[in-house]
């Protein structure tokens, strides 16, 4: 247990965490909804700062930045406990159990341990993914200052929750985002995920505004924001407000956790939702999760030719810095920086 960051202290012993958009009020002896920063005396410690529960070294692709540094390796980092409540949670053997008031599991990891372990590794960037980051600030901060002292990038895989201070504070230490956009409506993220749509539209215009390069993910899943007015809200939204050049990841549902009530999002409902993208004139838009989907690739903005093709999360042919057919560049970070490996 460690002293958490960003709270203040309320009467009577109880406090105000900041972290997060829930902006929890905790009771001394209680733990805020992330379950993983608990009250002892009027004061927020953390569970989490020193703890790695998830470590792998992924293709950035994977995360899925597929506009950063395309064919590079992450070093992926994550921890238990996160502030959303998701029923469709795909890690939820991580991120419950700390909520429910369980032991918080993991290998105890400084930050020079998880910049080394990059290192050793190869990896370009650190990734602090799997649970929710935010809910483990107080280590990533340390890891992503000290990586970019040795030269490793930060790429953050977030549901977009954090409060504006947390945002503030990582603004500068980290350079690239995959933050999930999980429907558009209020009663989606209250029924599926017990939190609030407008904070994280908030962050993602913050984001879009940044330094950082942003991608966003939507988990598509049937009779839940599946809805078609919906998508194309969802969709015009990313286009007016971040970019036509932000990538928008769709991606498949598969029955899980509390959500096993329907199938899979058959492919016609992603390749709809493909379609909305494309109408709002989103330049970049991905089929996830369905393997061999040729909405997996990049197709360039101006002639449509093929310019980054994948197999799964692996790129298998790229015209990385601009299109081979018309010249157009394809947006991105470092599009070119593998470019000999791919060539031809
Ligand atoms: S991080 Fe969010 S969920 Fe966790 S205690 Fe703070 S405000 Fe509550």
């Amino acid at each position: 247990m460690q002293p958490a960051l960003l709270w203040k202290r309320q009467d009577d012993n109880a406090v105000l965490c900041q972290l997060c958009s829930h902006f929890c009020h905790i009771e001394p002896d209680e733990r805020g909804k992330c379950g993983v920063r608990v009250n002892k005396d009027g004061d927020l410690f953390t569970l989490v700062a020193d703890r790695v529960a998830a470590a792998n070294l992924d293709p950035i692709e994977k995360k899925p930045l597929y506009h950063f540094y395309p064919g590079t390796t992450s070093f992926s980092v994550g921890t238990m406990g996160c502030n959303l409540a998701c029923s469709f949670c795909q890690n939820y053997s991580l991120s419950f159990p700390p909520k429910q008031g369980q032991e918080v599991r993991g290998e105890r990891f400084a930050p020079e341990q998880i910049v080394e372990a990059a290192k050793r590794y190869g990896a370009h960037s650190i990734a602090y993914t799997y649970s929710e980051p935010t809910i483990f600030f107080e280590l990533v901060l340390p890891t992503a200052k000290l990586a970019h002292e040795r030269g490793l990038k930060n790429v953050l895989v977030s549901n977009g929750f954090m409060s504006p201070q947390c945002l503030d504070e990582l603004g500068p230490h980290i350079d690239a985002a995959n933050i999930d956009l999980k429907g558009f409506t209020d009663d989606f993220y209250q029924q599926y995920c017990g939190a609030k749509l407008t904070p994280v539209k908030n962050n993602l215009k913050r984001i879009a505004k940044s330094d950082w390069w942003l991608e966003v993910t939507t988990l598509v899943i049937p009779g839940a924001n599946d809805n078609p007015a919906e998508l194309t809200r969802l969709a015009e939204f990313i286009a007016g407000n971040l970019g036509l050049e932000v990538p928008w990841h769709i991606s498949r549902f598969h029955p899980t956790y509390k959500l096993m009530d329907r199938d899979s999002t058959p492919t016609k409902t992603l390749e709809m939702a493909y379609d909305i993208g494309k109408k709002a004139g989103l330049y970049y838009v991905y089929v996830g999760n369905v393997p061999g989907h040729p909405g997996n690739n990049t197709y360039c903005p101006g002639c449509n030719a093929v310019a980054i093709r994948r197999e799964g999360f692996q790129v298998v042919k790229a015209d990385l810095s601009k299109c081979s057919e018309c010249g157009r560049p394809v947006h991105g970070v470092a599009m070119n920086a593998l470019e000999d490996r791919y060539a031809g």
